[in-house]
C-alpha cells in the first residue's frame, strides 16, 4: 500500500497572536507528506471541541501545548503507524475512539485535528492530486470549480481589538462580480481607502487580529458608516456589487438576559435587540449577520429567524460550533439560516464534512471561516472550493495568515481556468430571493 502511514511527528509553533500551537507531520510508506498547524479562537463557543493547553505556567503563561504534541507522538502516532492515509473515515474513527470523550478532552481537538488535516494533505500528495480534489473526492462533489464569495473583515472589534467597538467584525462581502481574484482587488481596495478616510479623521490605522483597523470610534454605528464611506469612495456600487456583513459575536456581550453595550452603556432585551438589528437592515446594504444573538437564546433565534430569515443571512457561529448534532438540533428549532465552519470548533476533517453535508441539504449558508489566532495553513481554501461551500470569512486585506488564503484561492482559481466559477449570489442559498429584487 503507498498510502501507508510510515511516520507521524508534531511539533509546538506559534500562531499569528503569539501563542503556541500544533503543526504535525504526517509521511507515507511512497515518500509523500503531509503538514498541517491548528488555528485558535478568542471569542470561542462554549460548546467547542476542547483545546489542550498544558497549565504549566512556567511556558507561554500557561499556553503551551506540549501534552498535546506529546499526544500525537507516542499515543496517536502508535495507533496510525501502518494505516491507509486515504481512508478519512476510518482514521478519523479512530482517532476518535482513542481519545473516547464526547469533546476530544483527553487527547485534546487540537491534537486531534491536526493530525486528521496533516493524513489528508499527505493522501493528497501521495494521489497526486490538488489538495481541493482529493478533498472533495472525500466530499462526494465531482465538480469542484466554484471559488467562494470572501467575507473580509476591515473594521474589527470586540474580542479582536483593544477599542470600544463592542460587535467584532464589519465585513465588505464583492459579491456582484465574475471573478474571486476582483472580489479581492475589490476587497484590497476598499480596505486601503478605508486607511485613507481613518487617516484624514486623526483615526488610527493600527489594526486587530484578523487585520481590520481598530480604530477608537463612539459607537458600532460610526464603524457601519466608514465602512460604506470606503466602499463608495473606492468606486464600487453598493448593494449591487458590494454588500456588507457583521459578526456581532453577541454572546461576548450577553449578561444575565440582556445585550449590554460597553461602547454606548446602553443594554437591551432580545427582543430590543432584535429590533435593533431590524433597524440597522432597514438603513445599512447588510446581508449577513453572524452570531446575531447569544449562544443561549434560542428562543431569541426563533424570533429573529421568523422575522429576517428570508431577508438576511443569519449565521450561527458560537450557536452550532460546528457540530453536526448541535446544527441539526438548531435546523429542527428554526434557528438561523446559515452555519460558520470552524475546523477546530469539532476537531476532524470527516465532522466538519459532516456538518457541512447537513448544512447543503437543508439548504443553509456555508461559509468556511479562519480564527482570530491562525497560521499561514491554508487548508480552508481548499475545503470551501472542494466543498462548494460558497462563502469563506478568512480576515482582512493585510497580516499574512489571513491573504495566505486569499492567494491560495486566487491560485485555484488560475489553475481551474475556464471552468472556474465564483459562487457570487448562488453562495447565499436561504437569501437568493434579495439578489433578485
Ligand atoms: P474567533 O473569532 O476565532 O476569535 O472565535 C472568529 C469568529 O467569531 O468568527
Ligand atoms: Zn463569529
Amino acid at each position: 500500500m503507498d498510502a501507508e502511514i510510515s511516520a507521524v511527528k508534531a511539533a509546538e509553533i506559534l500562531d499569528s497572536r503569539g501563542n503556541p500551537t500544533i503543526q504535525t507531520e504526517i509521511w507515507l510508506a511512497d515518500g509523500s507528506l503531509g503538514a498541517a498547524s491548528v488555528p485558535s479562537g478568542a471569542s470561542t463557543g462554549s460548546l467547542e471541541a476542547l483545546e489542550l493547553r498544558d497549565q504549566d505556567s512556567s511556558r507561554y503563561f500557561g499556553k503551551g501545548v506540549l501534552e498535546a504534541v506529546a499526544n500525537v507522538n507516542s499515543e496517536i502516532c502508535s495507533h496510525l503507524l501502518g494505516r491507509d492515509a486515504t481512508q478519512q473515515d476510518k482514521l478519523d474513527e479512530c482517532l476518535l475512539e482513542l481519545d473516547g470523550t464526547p469533546n476530544k478532552g483527553r487527547l485534546g481537538a487540537n491534537a486531534v485535528l491536526s493530525v486528521s488535516l496533516a493524513a489528508a494533505k499527505a493522501a493528497a500528495a501521495s494521489r497526486g492530486l490538488p489538495l481541493y480534489a482529493h478533498l472533495a473526492d472525500l466530499f462526494g462533489n465531482k465538480n469542484p470549480d466554484i471559488l467562494p464569495v470572501p467575507q473580509m473583515n476591515i473594521l474589527n472589534g470586540g474580542a479582536h481589538a483593544d477599542n470600544q467597538v463592542d460587535f467584532q467584525e464589519f465585513m465588505v462581502l464583492p459579491v456582484g462580480v465574475d471573478r474571486f481574484s476582483e472580489a479581492v482587488r475589490m476587497g484590497a481596495e476598499i480596505f486601503h481607502t478605508l486607511r485613507g478616510i481613518l487617516n484624514g479623521k486623526g483615526l488610527s490605522t493600527g489594526i486587530g487580529d484578523e487585520g481590520g483597523f481598530a480604530p477608537e470610534l463612539d459607537s458600532n454605528e460610526e464603524a457601519v458608516n466608514l465602512v460604506i464611506d470606503a466602499v463608495e469612495q473606492a468606486g464600487f456600487e453598493l448593494e449591487t456589487q458590494v454588500f456588507l456583513g457583521l459578526d456581532v459575536a453577541s454572546s461576548e456581550f450577553f449578561d444575565e438576559g440582556r445585550y449590554v453595550l460597553a461602547s454606548d452603556g446602553s443594554s437591551y432585551t432580545t427582543e430590543e435587540f432584535i429590533g435593533l438589528m431590524s433597524d440597522w437592515i432597514g438603513r445599512f446594504p447588510i446581508i449577513s449577520v453572524e452570531d446575531p444573538l447569544s449562544e443561549t437564546d434560542w428562543n431569541g433565534w426563533k424570533s429573529i429567524t421568523q422575522k429576517h430569515g428570508s431577508d438576511l443571512q443569519l449565521t450561527g457561529d458560537d450557536l452550532f460550533v460546528t457540530n453536526p448534532e448541535i446544527l441539526r438540533r438548531g435546523i429542527t428549532r428554526g434557528a438561523g439560516n446559515s452555519v460558520l465552519v470552524k475546523l477546530n470548533q469539532i476537531g476532524s476533517l470527516s465532522e466538519t464534512l459532516d456538518t457541512i453535508r447537513i448544512a447543503q441539504s437543508e439548504n443553509y449558508g456555508v461559509t468556511i471561516s479562519h480564527r482570530s489566532g491562525e497560521t499561514t495553513d491554508t487548508t480552508i481554501a481548499d475545503l470551501a472550493v472542494a466543498t462548494g461551500a460558497g462563502q469563506i470569512k478568512t480576515g482582512s486585506l493585510c497580516r499574512s495568515e489571513r491573504v495566505a488564503k486569499y492567494n491560495r484561492l486566487m491560485m485555484i482559481e488560475n489553475s481551474l481556468g475556464d471552468s472556474a466559477q465564483f459562487a457570487g449570489p448562488r453562495g447565499f442559498p436561504s437569501v437568493l430571493k434579495k439578489f433578485k429584487d
